[in-house]
């Protein structure tokens, strides 16, 4: 199972965000969105905790782990398999339209990743594979979570 974990993103009075925090989609690599996104999280952290004596700035580390942790790790998990199973990925998406269409939408930013998981799961003929590296990546697919 592949879990995101960021090391801390903070340190003293420090926050660090977008690309300096590691926050970048790593099957497109894109950042621009997790850039801005991680900002405002640093920015509600920040104007939480603005007047506290002794700010606690570990609040923003998790606020990452839990509003951009599961989309990363999934985006981790299709980068795992989608590279080394680049010939099952082409049939795949080949012999399967909806398919197709699904990834194209996670690419574009229009679904979550597990969008297309789900839709790998709702195809049956995906269980048939041979052995190797398509059968590994067939167990990340099946063994994925549930969006
Ligand atoms: C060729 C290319 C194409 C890309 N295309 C896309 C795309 O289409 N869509 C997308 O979403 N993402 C794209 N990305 C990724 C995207 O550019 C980054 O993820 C995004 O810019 C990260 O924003 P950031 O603010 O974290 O870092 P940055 O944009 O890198 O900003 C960091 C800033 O800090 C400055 N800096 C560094 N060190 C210091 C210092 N010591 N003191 C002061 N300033 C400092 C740098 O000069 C820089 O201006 C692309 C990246 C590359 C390289």
């Amino acid at each position: 199972m592949v879990i995101y974990e960021p090391a801390d993103l903070h340190a003293g009075p420090t926050l660090v965000v977008g690309d300096a925090a590691g926050l970048a989609d790593p099957f497109t690599g894109e950042g621009i969105y997790a850039a801005l996104y991680s900002a405002c999280l640093a920015a509600e952290v920040i104007a939480e905790q603005v007047n506290w004596q002794v700010p606690d700035l570990g609040g923003y580390t998790s606020l990452v782990r839990e509003r951009m942790g599961p989309e990363l790790a999934n985006a981790f998990r299709v980068t795992r398999w989608f590279f080394p199973a680049s010939g099952l990925v082409h049939r795949l998406l080949h012999r399967h339209q909806g398919l197709a269409t699904c990834m194209l939408q996670v690419i574009a930013g229009d679904l979550p990743y597990t969008s297309f998981f789900d839709a790998c799961r709702n195809q049956p003929a995906l269980l048939f594979c041979p052995g190797g590296h398509d059968r590994t990546a067939i167990f990340e697919i099946v063994r994925a979570p549930r969006g």
